[in-house]
């Protein structure tokens, strides 16, 4: 039987139509394409966002934290359940991590942890939409007024997904990062999206994403200001965006309606057919909310009779890849030594890392291979 991959990207023909068109027009780096995808994507939010584009989330998440301002000696807390990207842009800055535990139901960042690792140091809370379920924003909100501390999100799995009837992205956070990578609900191969209502910190993202220059190479070609002047004000990174990812991504994000109803299919098929075996499956989204699925994270219950890494052999065996979302940061060498971190002080990631598996959910993905894999799990914890 064909292997069924963990995750492969759905790229139809107009995907293809759209690359070649900008692979033939003569201009291949930033420029029209990437411009009107930053517009089609701020219309799809609404209400006024600025949008960015972006090399990838993670310099998306360095670029906002940049700009809100963070210096050596800061700190930002964020989850310990993530992957290193969203904590390790702090570094870039000489800042620190401060990692906290999740909830144990959505396996989002923890409000109550949040507050209790607030220090003089702390800047900005960066949480993390686990999943594509939305945190509790509410609280995160509360927190971060009561103590003056900037909110970034790290939204890479939250395209879409709803927190109190708004779209992430629309929230009054000083912004918000969407990836593109391969696997994620939307494709631009590498790329990524911030988003903010904030001008300045829009100003400030755009000058640093192309080498502190305060404008970019296309408005240089289409001004009246000679073509060959251009003044750099401060060390800017390379983090631009291509037009060949941006016309990918306006596919993509056309066909993100068609995506987000497949997902929401898949999960519910899971649910319905997995809910009598010994599983905690994820939380669904509260009434009226969207789940973005990017993940579908599956625990195995105390009663169930095989362990994790038996569950992932079996699975593997069956011809079904699986992952692990994620290996706890308090487990990586380089975040456990910098920090002195130990299993004990993150209960709820702990042992939920210890019993998860992150079954396969993506578009292309047919009903036969989902029956597959519920036919191999059921199999393996009957
Ligand atoms: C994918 C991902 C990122 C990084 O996205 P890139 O576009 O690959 O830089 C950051 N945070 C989380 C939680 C992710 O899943």
């Amino acid at each position: 039987m064909p292997f069924i991959a963990f995750a492969r990207p759905d790229i139809g023909q107009a995907e293809i139509n759209a690359v070649a068109r900008v692979m033939r027009s003569g201009w291949v780096t930033t420029g029209p394409e990437t411009r009107a995808f930053e517009q089609d994507f701020a219309a799809h939010l609404g209400g006024g966002v600025q949008a960015i584009a972006v090399n990838s989330a993670t310099a998306g998440l360095h670029l906002a934290l940049e700009a809100i301002g963070i210096k050596p000696g800061d700190q930002v807390i964020a989850p310990t359940l993530t992957f290193t990207a969203t904590v390790e842009v702090a570094r870039y800055l000489n800042a620190d991590a401060a990692l906290v535990d999740v909830d144990a139901s959505t396996l989002c960042i923890d409000p109550a942890c949040i507050e209790a690792a607030i220090t003089p140091r702390t800047k900005a809370i960066v949480p993390m939409h686990y999943g594509g379920l939305a945190c509790d924003m509410t609280a995160v909100f509360d927190i971060a007024r009561r103590h003056g501390l900037y909110v970034v999100e790290d939204a890479a799995h939250a395209l879409p997904a709803t927190c109190q009837g708004t779209l992430i992205g629309q929230l009054p956070s000083a912004a918000a990062v969407f990836s593109f990578y391969a696997n994620k609900t939307m494709t631009t191969g590498e790329g990524g999206m911030v988003v903010t209502r904030d001008t300045a910190l829009a100003a400030r993202m755009r000058t640093m994403r192309l080498h502190g220059i305060n404008r970019d190479a296309f408005d240089r070609f289409q001004s009246r200001t000679p073509a060959w002047y251009y003044e750099v004000v401060a060390p800017g990174f390379k983090y631009n965006m291509t037009d060949i990812a941006a016309a990918l991504g306006r596919v993509q994000l056309q066909r993100l309606p068609e995506f987000v109803q497949r997902r929401q299919q898949l999960a519910a098929r899971y649910r319905a057919e997995l809910q009598d075996l010994p599983l905690i499956l994820p939380a669904d989204a509260p009434p009226g909310e969207t789940h973005a699925w990017h993940l579908y994270v599956i625990r195995l219950a105390d009663q169930a009779r095989v362990t994790r890494d038996e569950l992932i052999q079996t699975l593997s065996d069956a011809g079904i890849g699986t992952s692990v979302h994620y290996v706890p940061l308090h487990r990586q060498p380089y975040w456990r030594d910098r920090y002195n971190l130990e299993p004990k002080q993150f209960p709820v990631a702990e042992r939920a890392y210890q019993r998860m598996i992150s079954i396969p959910l993506f578009t292309a993905m047919s009903d036969d291979e989902q029956g597959r894999v519920i036919a191999a799990l059921r199999a393996a914890l009957r």
